[in-house]
């Protein structure tokens, strides 16, 4: 893995993560976890050996762009889209899908984006279609 490689992973015994740099705009719902699973500031930044392999996933299904996904190694279920397909629109921000995506333009190594993605809405990213954080500074605001 070269260090322009857009996903950087972090091992665990049980468990590894990685984080995608093309799809993670910094919503930090990961920060907000419990725990120190993901520290800023810190090297490494996410250490999937510091809490149990179920705070893992659940932390990182709760990643709403597809940035983070998981590998189990423990030979357990890898992530299940949920049954019903969802759209939540964010209040003056991305739409965020989740469910069996299928999302046109997307990498084929941006494996997270096949259950949870975040959409543009205001019109103005540079990673359509996914956000990118562009409403932020057009100041885009939902009528
Ligand atoms: S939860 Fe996902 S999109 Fe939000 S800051 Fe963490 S990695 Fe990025």
């Amino acid at each position: 893995m070269s260090d322009d490689n857009p996903i950087k992973l972090y091992p665990g015994q049980q468990v590894d993560v990685a984080w995608d740099g093309r799809l993670c705009i910094h919503v930090g719902e990961c920060g907000r976890s419990a725990g120190s699973l993901f520290e800023s500031g810190r090297q490494p930044w996410c250490q999937p050996d510091v809490t149990t392999l179920d705070d893992v996933v659940d932390v990182v299904q709760r990643c709403p762009t597809g940035a983070l996904t998981y590998q189990r190694k423990d030979g357990g279920p890898a992530e299940q889209a949920p049954a019903r397909n969802t759209i939540v629109v964010s209040n003056n921000g991305p739409l965020y899908a989740t469910g069996e995506l299928a999302i046109e333009g997307a990498a084929p190594d941006m494996s997270g984006v096949a259950m949870r993605a975040a959409l543009c809405r205001c019109g103005q990213s540079k990673n359509k279609p996914f956000c990118d954080g562009a409403h932020k500074a057009a100041g885009f605001t939902a009528e």
